[in-house]
């Protein structure tokens, strides 16, 4: 019997409205169970629908700062300055890397960073939008945001594309279609089988 060949980290970054989760979800069904999505923990409240254990672990913020003083976290971060806290457990990457799954992460551009400096093999993309208005234009259609709040996001993602040149891989979401393809040869070309 081989070892299998163990997988990678797969970390995705994009400004919050740059449609992120809905290619993700679609490239990690085009490679079905060799690909598989790091449930991050989180501080925040579920928003409605949203599931424990599924969308996210939902931690309240003495166990989040347990597990990190316990160091559990790959990486872990303070987002968007409202003491809401983010991070990836070894946990949820430690065992399926060995087993040869690779692993994706969608985190922010500062946990990004954390994972390359631990990780150095990993696969950075990010994922942009055609252009600031655009991103502008979708935070407004999806209508779930307050002004303020849709400001504070375009005001991240402005900071954030600043720093998408340090991503191996930038892909524009122009189309769904054409930006889940672009990601899967990423993919295909570092290594990773269709199913
Ligand atoms: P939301 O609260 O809208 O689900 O996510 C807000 C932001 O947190 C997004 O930019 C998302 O990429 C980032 N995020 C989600 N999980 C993690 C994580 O585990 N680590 C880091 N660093 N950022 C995360």
């Amino acid at each position: 019997m081989t070892t299998p060949q163990p997988g990678k980290l797969v970390v995705v970054s994009g400004p919050s409205g740059v449609g992120k989760s809905t290619v993700v979800a679609k490239v990690l069904k085009r490679f079905g169970g060799r690909l598989r999505l790091s449930i991050s923990a989180t501080t925040r409240l579920p928003r409605p629908g949203e599931q424990d254990g599924v969308d996210y672990h939902f931690l309240e913020m003495a166990e989040f700062q347990r597990r990190r003083a316990a160091g559990e976290f790959l990486e872990c971060i303070e987002v968007f300055g409202q003491g809401h806290w983010y991070g990836t457990l070894w946990s949820e990457v430690g065992p399926s890397l060995e087993a040869g799954k690779w692993v994706l992460l969608e985190i922010d551009v500062a946990g990004a960073k954390e994972v390359l400096a631990r990780v150095s093999e990993a696969v950075t993309i990010f994922i942009q939008p055609d252009s600031l208005e655009e991103l502008e234009r979708r935070l407004r259609s999806r209508g779930t945001e307050q002004e303020v709040a849709i400001q504070r996001r375009l005001d991240v993602a402005r900071r954030e594309l600043a720093l998408a040149d340090q991503y191996q891989h930038r892909v524009v979401n122009d189309t769904v279609a054409e930006a889940v393809d672009e990601i899967c040869q990423i993919l295909q070309d570092r290594g990773l089988l269709n199913d």
